[in-house]
């Protein structure tokens, strides 16, 4: 089966005010017309609305970083699956490593939260990644099966509605990166553990890498077997980085 077409997806995390971030859309969906691959941003909430609004009708995609599991609720502070579809996302990024380990989440949470995205017709971006310790201590691929295995759901999930981003704690913001060899291994483990979740539809579901992927490192990187796209995060807040990379792609 040939290679799924690729995702090239910004995490802006909590960056940009209005005015900057509907600029920043806009000349992504300008300039990014035409792109061989997918595009996706993916501001904070707050502007998601005004960002969607800013690139209808355009290529780019827009989508959440994160939303409650809970349809409704007394949940202060928190947006559902169903709000972000709402104001114009059609994809959430679910179980970033600043959420695992910055507040907590476990990879029940992150299922819990991935039903939610699939409920509201969302395509989950499910993160996943080892810390330094794991890898020093040779556990990357046992974390990474174990991530995959208890943050998606145990049906229902397909290529449509589900993409796997390898992200390394370790290379988030860092400017350090895995070798290439490094990637293939983690990207090459993924694909088999799907296989063994969603057999022959796991060929489809597209598997990013994240963490300090830049213009520079960016073709090496989408070249490694399996690599069907990046989540970017740094390097998504200028446009021409951002498509530099979708380029590369
Ligand atoms: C991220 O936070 O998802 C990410 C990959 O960040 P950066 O590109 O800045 O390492």
């Amino acid at each position: 089966m040939a290679a799924p077409k690729k995702l090239i997806a910004g995490n802006w995390k909590m960056n940009m005010l209005a005015a900057d971030g509907v600029a920043l859309a806009r000349a992504v969906a300008a300039d990014g017309q035409g792109a061989a691959c997918d595009l996706l941003v993916c501001p904070p909430a707050t502007i998601l609305a005004a960002v969607a609004d800013a690139v209808a009708g355009s290529a780019v995609a827009v989508g959440g970083q994160d939303c409650h599991e809970a349809e409704s609720g007394a949940y202060t502070g928190d947006v559902s699956a169903a709000m972000l579809r709402d104001a114009g996302a059609s994809h959430a990024i679910l179980g970033h490593s600043e959420r695992r380990h910055g507040l907590g989440e476990t990879d029940a949470r992150v299922r819990a939260k991935t039903i939610a995205a699939h409920g509201a017709g969302l395509t989950a971006i499910v993160c996943i990644g080892e810390t330094e310790a794991e890898r020093d201590a040779g556990r990357t691929l046992d974390v990474l099966g174990a991530q995959i295995a208890g943050s998606l759901p145990e049906s229902g999930v397909d290529a449509a509605n589900t993409v796997i981003a390898y992200e390394p704690v370790w290379a988030i913001g860092t400017g350090r990166t895995p070798t290439l060899d490094e990637v293939a291994a983690a990207h090459g483990h993924i694909r088999a553990t799907l296989e063994s979740m969603l057999g022959g539809d796991a060929a489809a579901v597209r598997l990013l890498y994240g963490g300090s992927m830049k213009p520079e490192n960016a073709a090496d990187l989408l070249s490694v077997d399996n690599v069907d796209g990046g989540l970017i995060g740094g390097a998504s807040l200028d446009a021409a980085s951002f498509l530099a990379i979708a380029a590369a792609a």
